[in-house]
């Protein structure tokens, strides 16, 4: 149903095949040249912004590391992504806290270890902020519409309306908190580039009327993610939402860009996973079922969350394709109806397929690894391992030995 090469070269097809071969599944293995690759793209396509990796979309230590080794800045949701980042050598003055859920203590905590950036969207938090972390630049997340052309929306649950960031961002300086910026995130996987239109063109607004009726002077534009990796949908190229980016930019704000930060998480480490699983059971339904049901050995409490509404359809190839195919229905190993990954996504796998054989799932480096259970039906979570230059790593760094 699709061609290998579409998403992965030859080479990192077989660097893949080699580096995992003895290694049991499921797991998953994630190419460190992909993500390197996608950095310098990404800093290439925006040489005036400032990247911060969101470490939720792969934290193993190996891509923290190369990410670090690149200069790049860091979007940290929790103190365990705080404590894993600095154990690393990370300073703190390039992270941010970026969860606007959180607890007065984690932001105590935060302030503590040297973390100077908080984002928020609300009155209790951005008090909790000025009580705990005094001076600290304040950024504030605003709403925008994306439910439809995200695959994977960030809507509703984060960000406030413009005209409440307006107030928490004079409440700040009352508070005597730095007002720093706005930010936003166009919803991940986001398909429509003309979202970060609309997000810019409010922040404008903001930008002006802070300055013009309070006399407070913003200089960051926070973007947050939600640039695509490759999956069955097809999206524009990064250089595309590149060009179109600036030249939103420049229309709203003419020579006088402010700072940009990026988070992107899912298209700098999206495509450089490959999940690998093994047919456990393929059966139908009834003697003239059309189609077959292909049970899995992982499904959505072990890797494949995102197939939660068959939300992100990822390119699934065998080790047989090539011949005859037909239709399947693509389910995982617990005894919970709820793992199904596609059912009303007709995916297609060859007729041959048998108990046993592996099914690869392409571009799974992102929001698979640590997004699992820890042992639904006693399955324990699935493994990541890291291709790095010095061999195969675990996702603690360690040298990763078959099992
Ligand atoms: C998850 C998240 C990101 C990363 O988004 P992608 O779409 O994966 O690039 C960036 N910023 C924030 C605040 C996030 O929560």
């Amino acid at each position: 149903m699709f061609d290998r090469k579409d998403y992965i070269s030859d080479s990192a097809w077989n660097r893949f095949l080699d580096a995992s071969k003895n290694f049991s599944t499921p797991n998953i293995f994630i190419d460190l040249r992909t993500i390197k690759k996608n950095f310098l793209q990404l800093k290439d396509l925006f040489p005036y912004a400032y990247i911060y990796y969101a470490v939720k979309s792969n934290p193993g230590v190996p891509v923290i590391k190369l990410l670090r080794d690149l200069g790049s800045n860091f979007d940290i949701a929790s103190r365990y992504e705080l404590d894993m980042v600095l154990d690393l050598g990370v300073s703190p003055d390039k992270l941010s806290y970026g969860n606007t859920i959180k607890k007065a203590a984690d932001i105590k905590y935060f302030y503590e270890k040297g973390v100077r950036m908080f984002a928020t969207d609300s009155k209790e938090d951005l008090k909790n902020i000025a009580r705990e972390a005094p001076g600290s630049r304040i950024y504030v997340r605003i709403l925008v519409e994306n439910a439809s052309s995200a695959d994977w929306p960030l809507s509703r649950k984060f960000g406030c309306h413009p005209d409440m960031a307006y107030d928490l961002l004079v409440l700040a300086r009352d508070l005597g908190l730095t007002p720093y910026g706005i930010s936003f995130h166009p919803g991940s996987q986001q398909r429509d580039i003309g979202s970060w239109n609309d997000a810019i063109a409010k922040t404008k607004y903001l930008f002006e009327s802070l300055e013009d009726e309070e006399n407070i002077k913003l200089s960051m534009i926070n973007m947050g993610g939600g640039f695509p990796a490759h999956y069955i949908q097809p999206t524009n190229e990064l250089k595309d939402y590149a060009s179109e980016i600036y030249r939103y930019l420049h229309d709203d704000f003419g020579e006088d860009i402010p700072g940009i930060i990026l988070e992107p998480g899912r298209s700098l480490v999206g495509d450089s996973g490959i999940l690998t699983s093994e047919v456990v059971l393929i059966s139908r339904k009834n003697n003239t079922a059309l189609h077959r049901w292909v049970y899995l050995d992982t499904g959505k409490f072990n890797g494949l969350i995102e197939t939660l509404d068959e939300s992100i359809k990822y390119p699934v190839i065998t080790e047989k394709d090539g011949g005859r195919e037909g239709e399947v229905i693509l389910a995982g190993p617990t005894c919970d109806s709820a793992d199904i990954m596609y059912e009303d996504t007709k995916y297609r796998l060859p007729v041959d397929l048998k108990i046993g054989d592996k099914v690869y799932w392409l571009s799974t480096g992102a929001y698979t690894s640590t997004y699992a259970s820890v042992e639904f039906n006693g399955f324990p979570p699935i493994q990541a391992y890291y291709i790095t230059e010095e061999g195969v790593m675990d996702r603690n760094g360690n040298p990763a030995e078959p099992r």
